[in-house]
């Protein structure tokens, strides 16, 4: 397709990354290939807005992936950086910071007795994995087609479709040894996962899911599923964990746990939790966590876990997120999803707006979404036209059909107006795209 526009310092920037960088970018989905056209550079955010290498700015709906719910550069978030950065960057011993961030989570999640901080939700999920194993002296490890869970070797596996299966990996590199010990099925179906307990008794170490999938476009859990693999953990030994990478802090205060109440031994978190740096965690049941070195034998450790201007701002950012944070950025979310299924509707075009909490996704389909393979049915090109006309009009939306879009405290009238502005001629040209 052609692009409504160039964007020639984005374009120069992109090419000498091209040179440097393995397809120009640090994280895959970054490089635009899924819509195609120059990826955006940008070099500042001020509250809704985003602005990039060639001075445009643009309605933000990515939120850097979730992290930016307060929106860019919050007032008291930077200055609570500002004051951290004078003190030092980074001291390789404990700091009062992280006791703060830590005390924040275990207040805010029930579950999480004991939490351990790290860098990354990659790491979050490793660790929780190598947890959840030592701790059952068992070897295998459930999760759905999907669900992504950071680039974890054994939790990049995802097997074909619908059966119980074991997990090939997926991506070069990754060795059969390593991916052998999960077993992929297809999410929302406890038969399969029934099947897989009673093919595999006393082996399975624990089942890890998305606490509300976001990671092939919002699927949320249907009634009783994330409860049913709970009870079917807790029947064999196993241990369920929930990777509120996400979810956690976004969609409530309790993350997804404060809106279904299903009660994990295990929790990963990040993304909100930073305030935008570096910083995640896996925590949950004393008894587990007491297995993780010093206190036990599982090996985990990071120079710079609990970085002090990470945690400075994970802690600055999580103090402002009260119930009324919560309830703004909630009344955006179904504002901008009524504009959006408005405006689709107005042109015929079949979509589905599902959300978590404030997450949403539109999918270009008339059927629920409730696994992968739901998800890839979409009419994608539709999304593609779409994404370019909003891109166009000054709206930067998620550069995938499969990924949740998300918006923040700082969506005010006037950003979702300029949303509802572009939305007219997006649905027109999402209504005029072939395959
Ligand atoms: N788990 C979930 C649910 C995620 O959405 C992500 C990232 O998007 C991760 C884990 C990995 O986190 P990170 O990119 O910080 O390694």
């Amino acid at each position: 397709m052609s692009f409504p526009y160039e964007a020639p310092v984005s374009q120069s920037l992109f090419d000498r990354a091209s040179a440097v960088t393995p397809g120009g970018v640090n994280s895959p989905v970054r490089a635009f290939r899924a819509v195609g056209g120059t990826p955006r550079f940008m070099v500042s955010g001020a509250g809704p807005y985003l602005t990039d290498a060639d001075g445009r700015e643009y309605v933000d709906l990515v939120c850097s992936w979730g992290p930016m719910i307060l929106g860019h550069s919050h007032p008291e978030v930077i200055a609570a950086v500002q004051e951290a950065v004078a003190r030092g960057t980074s001291f390789g011993t404990p700091g009062a910071g992280e006791v703060e961030l830590a005390e924040e989570i275990v207040a805010r999640v029930e579950p999480v007795e004991r939490v351990r901080l790290v860098s990354s939700g990659t790491e979050a999920t490793m660790s929780a994995i190598r947890l959840a194993r030592g701790f059952t002296g068992r070897p295998k490890v459930i999760k759905f087609a999907g669900c992504y869970h950071g680039h974890v070797d054994a939790l990049l596996a995802a097997a074909g479709s619908g059966v119980a299966t074991f997990g090939l990996p997926d991506t070069p590199g990754v060795t059969g040894a390593q991916a052998g010990d999960t077993i992929v099925l297809p999410y929302n179906d406890l038969e399969a996962v029934r099947a897989a307990f009673a093919a595999h008794p006393g082996e399975i170490a624990c089942v890890i899911t998305e606490a509300s999938p976001g990671n092939m476009g919002v699927v949320p859990p249907l009634p009783g599923f994330n409860q049913g693999l709970k009870d079917l953990c807790s029947a064999d030994g196993a241990l369920f964990i929930s990777d509120e990478v996400m979810t956690g802090f976004r969609v409530s205060k309790a993350g997804w746990y404060g809106i279904d109440g299903v009660r994990p031994d295990l929790m990963t978190f990040g993304k909100v939790m930073g305030g935008g740096f570096p910083a995640a965690a896996f925590g949950g049941r004393a008894d587990v966590m007491a297995h993780l070195a010093p206190a036990g034998p599982v090996y985990q450790a990071g120079t710079l876990s609990g970085n002090p201007i990470a945690t400075a701002a994970g802690v600055a950012q999580l103090r402002l997120l009260d119930d009324a944070a919560y309830e703004k950025v909630d009344a955006v979310s179904a504002e901008v999803r009524g504009l959006v299924t408005a405006a689709l509707a107005k042109e015929g075009v079949a979509h589905r707006v599902q959300a978590a909490g404030n997450m949403f996704t539109v999918f270009f389909t008339d059927a629920e979404v409730t696994d992968y393979e739901g998800a890839k049915a979409q009419e994608a090109f539709r999304f593609t036209a779409f994404f370019h006309s909003m891109l166009s009009q000054g709206v930067y939306l998620p550069p995938s059909a499969f990924e949740s879009w998300f918006v923040s405290t700082a969506h005010d009238t006037a950003a979702v107006e300029r949303i509802a502005a572009a939305l007219p001629a997006a649905a027109r040209a999402a209504a005029a795209a072939t395959a």
